[in-house]
């Protein structure tokens, strides 16, 4: 299957977290690209979306901050990603090249 619709040749799957966006995006232009189009299974959707649900809790949004522990925040939110980007390589073996790109929001903004 073709990753995404305007780079044909592209097999590079991008996962990373975005207010209310799918966790995958095309790794040549960064579309943004639905995760229902790929053969994983409905679990890792699901931890996927509530993976998605937790992105940003450390961002102060009013001050355009970041909240105390938003730092440490971040890198759980970090961790649990790559971890989730380990099971999608998995269910996409053979199919796609899956990175992860980690948020970095937190660490750009801490004192
Ligand atoms: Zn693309």
């Amino acid at each position: 299957m073709q990753l995404c619709r305007r780079c044909e040749k592209n097999k590079q799957l991008r996962v990373e977290a975005d207010i209310s966006a799918d966790p995958f995006w095309c790794g040549r232009c960064l579309s943004n690209l639905d995760m229902d189009n790929f053969t994983i299974s409905n679990a890792l959707k699901r931890e996927l979306q509530a993976w998605i649900n937790d992105y940003g809790t450390w961002i102060d949004w009013g001050n355009d901050g970041i909240i105390p522990n938003g730092v440490l925040l971040e890198q759980r939110h970090n961790e649990q990603g790559a971890l989730l980007t380990a099971k999608v390589k998995l269910a996409l073996q053979g199919q796609y090249q899956v990175v992860f790109s980690p948020s970095t929001f937190a660490m750009g903004h801490s004192k």
